[in-house]
């Protein structure tokens, strides 16, 4: 907030930039206004190699907001439930990546190292503008639904990346198993629901594995399912639509069992009994059952003529007809 007071006021026109300085506490802040389209964009760069990247940052936030406004149907909205399009970020070079948002705020700490050999500074960034929407327009009761908000968060990212070409398919089947990977070897998955898992700010971190790719995991396990049995009428973009248009975080917060309600009302598909075993439950989520990812990975390589199988699997990651030819025609 206290650096609302030192935005500048400048009328730009696209892609031309202006340039101010001005000083805080850790030094030089470089500023920078940028418009697009109807979104504009206020930087705050805390050095000089940031400011370099400038039009990268650019690229993938405005690639960013275009690609989830349309996945819910409008941009995101304030604490007074007003939709916005005047967002700060704020970028500082770092040993490592991190990321944060707020209503209205971007944070962004990059470095060229991968988080978790995971996260490049792109993704981390889709995470966050992922957040604008999921946590600050509409927003979770209590911190028992991260496993919603951080894997659900995580999932759209990838399969966002996947769509926007900053992920190739292949790297995204391979990347799809890192969640399976980490959520099945948590230590504590078997004793812990993934609810219980995220009760507090430091439970989260403790079980980050748990919350982050358990949740990354429920999310695309039931989206493959509503596909499946929809036969791709209907998916998970759909109850995401729905929280965004029906709760407005400053009229209700959801609870686990809104989405139940949510998904049962965008797919016809009833989900109760999947929340009570594996997301308020202590078991493991049969993934197996629904999808086999290094099957899926095998053919993509080598069996064009069989990719029409996983044509629900490879729909979830992103992986589309339109720039790759899953349906073997
Ligand atoms: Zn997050």
């Amino acid at each position: 907030m206290m650096f609302r007071k030192f935005r500048i006021l400048a009328v730009v026109i696209l892609l031309i930039v202006s340039n101010s300085h001005a000083s805080d506490n850790a030094g030089h802040v470089v500023k920078q206004t940028i418009r697009l389209d109807d979104i504009s964009l206020h930087y705050e760069f805390a050095d000089a190699q940031s400011v370099a990247k400038q039009p990268a940052f650019t690229k993938t936030i405005h690639a960013g907001i275009q690609h989830y406004r349309k996945l819910f149907g409008g941009y995101p909205r304030d604490l007074q439930g007003k939709t916005y399009t005047e967002i700060t970020v704020r970028i500082r070079q770092g040993k490592h990546s991190s990321g944060e948002a707020d209503p209205q705020l971007l944070l962004l700490t990059w470095s060229d190292s991968k988080l978790f050999g995971l996260h490049s500074w792109q993704t981390l960034l889709l995470h966050e503008i992922f957040h604008l929407w999921s946590a600050e327009s509409f927003r979770y009761h209590d911190g028992r639904e991260h496993w919603f908000n951080e894997g659900f968060s995580e999932f759209y990212t990838f399969k966002a990346a996947t769509e926007l070409g900053f992920i190739s398919a292949h790297d995204a089947l391979t990347i799809a198993s890192m969640p399976l990977g980490f959520y099945s070897s948590s230590e504590r998955l078997g004793r812990l629901s993934m609810r219980e898992a995220a009760s507090n700010n430091k439970a989260k971190f403790d079980n980050y594995f748990l919350v982050y790719h358990g949740g990354w995991v429920a999310a695309m396990v039931l989206d493959h399912d509503i596909r499946s049995r929809t036969a791709n009428q209907h998916s998970l973009d759909d109850v995401m639509r729905m929280l965004y248009q029906h709760y407005p975080r400053h009229k209700t917060l959801y609870r686990s069992e809104d989405l139940v309600v949510v998904l049962k009302t965008t797919s016809g598909l009833d989900y109760k009994e999947f929340f009570k075993r594996y997301i308020d439950g202590i078991e493991r989520i049969p993934v197996a059952e629904h999808f086999d990812l290094g099957k899926a990975l095998w053919d993509f390589e080598f069996n064009p003529a069989k990719r029409h199988q996983h044509e629900y699997l490879y729909r979830a990651l992103g992986i589309t007809s339109v720039n790759n030819n899953f349906m073997g025609k």
